[in-house]
């Protein structure tokens, strides 16, 4: 007997696939996707609609193994945070942020996709982290049954789900979107392509195979706008430099059609990227994107050598880009008494690549995180 396959790793057309191999009619993949995601079932005796031998297949064949919970946090704003530990023994964060605005109720959740953070973007606690794999479908929508399952006690569920948790997702591509395919499949999640949002620092490649595969929204980690500043903030820029992310990232929304349009997400740091020179060079290089611009005044954690700039800056950075005509929201800082906030999500990395080790040595002897890299760049030269 082979290893049972995880139902949660599988989207409707690995669903599908799976059950016509065993011998199965197609549509019997819709009616258990039902069972599991609308009901909440995932006793196979239950399924009534099923013949009995199909069920006697499927309790052999498939298991429902979920990351386990290790803490739960709710900060006083209402956020809630959640670390699991998946099957690798690493652990990872999931946030939900709720917001109520004109009686209308919003919980957006935003989901890890790797344990750790390859790119090592100066500003960010989970790049200091190292890296030490890829999750799967399975362990990425875990996250949202798990806040499903909380928000289940006041008849809410989540309703806009972000990719903006822990790790690079167009890095883990075939998991990203096969959990992006059940978030908005109806007979799983069915939420609306406008809800749910893959957020990447740059990945030109992985954005060029979307087209086609997915219609999810699109945010870019900009921060910079130019190359010269970014590839100091963002390293993989020096591969994908900003005309060509800009390209392809135009390229996908217009693929989408419909008047859609894309997130720009730039974090303000103190005296780095805040100028108001800065919000006009940003504004020429967008002229021509259909975007809308997210700015989240910096998180600091121990170490980083960076500031959060003051609230007159930062309002002063928003005027400019909306006096130029973008809409420019300002991401408010919710859950860090729980370290929940952007680029606080750190989760528990097994790191394979030495780069955690390096960072705590580095900070024990007082130097920042730009400092380190600097040194740890000299070291593999
Ligand atoms: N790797 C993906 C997903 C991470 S999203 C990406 O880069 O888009 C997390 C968002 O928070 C990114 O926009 C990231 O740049 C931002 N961020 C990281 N560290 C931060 C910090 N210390 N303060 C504020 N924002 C931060």
């Amino acid at each position: 007997m082979s290893e049972p396959i995880n139902f949660y790793d599988l989207n409707q057309n690995g669903l599908t696939e799976f059950v016509v191999a065993a011998g199965h009619q197609k549509f019997r993949a819709k009616q258990l996707m039902k069972w599991v995601y609308h009901q909440g079932i995932t006793e196979f005796s239950a399924m009534t609609d099923l013949s009995l031998a199909m069920r006697a297949w499927l309790a052999e064949s498939v298991c429902f193994d979920l990351p386990e919970v290790v803490h739960h946090a709710v900060s006083k704003d209402g956020t809630a945070k959640w670390v699991v530990r998946l099957a690798s023994g690493n652990c990872v964060e999931t946030v939900l942020i709720p917001e109520k605005s004109e009686g209308r109720v919003r919980n957006t959740l935003c989901v890890s996709s790797q344990v750790g953070c390859m790119l090592d973007c100066t500003f960010c606690s989970t790049g200091k982290q190292g890296f030490n794999g890829n999750l799967s479908t399975a362990e990425i929508i875990g996250q949202v049954l798990i806040a499903n399952q909380m928000l289940a006690e006041r008849n809410e569920a989540v309703t806009n789900i972000v990719f903006m948790g822990m790790g690079e997702p167009l890095l883990n591509y075939e998991a990203v979107m096969a959990a992006a395919d059940l978030m908005m499949d109806d007979f799983a999640f069915g939420l609306s392509k406008r809800r749910v949002t893959v957020s990447t620092a740059g990945l030109v490649p992985a954005i060029h195979e979307m087209m086609g595969r997915t219609d999810m929204s699109l945010a870019v980690s900009l921060h910079a706008p130019n190359d010269e500043l970014r590839n100091g903030l963002v390293p993989l820029n020096r591969k994908y430099p900003i005309k060509e992310l800009i390209r392809v990232c135009s390229d996908y929304i217009e693929s989408l059609g419909e008047r859609r349009s894309m997130t720009i997400e730039y974090t303000l740091m103190d005296g780095v990227n805040d100028k108001l020179s800065h919000a006009h060079e940003l504004a020429e290089l967008l002229a021509n994107v259909r975007c809308k611009i997210n700015l989240i005044p910096f998180n600091p954690f121990p170490g980083s050598g960076f500031k959060r700039p003051s609230m007159n800056r930062v309002r002063a950075f928003q005027t400019v880009l909306m006096q130029r005509g973008f809409a420019t929201m300002l991401r408010t800082t919710r859950g860090d008494d729980i370290d929940a906030a952007c680029g606080q999500l750190v989760g528990q990395v097994q790191d394979r690549t030495q780069r955690q080790a390096r960072y705590r040595e580095h900070l024990k002897a007082g130097r920042t995180a730009a400092q380190t890299r600097r040194i740890a760049a000299k070291e593999l030269a």
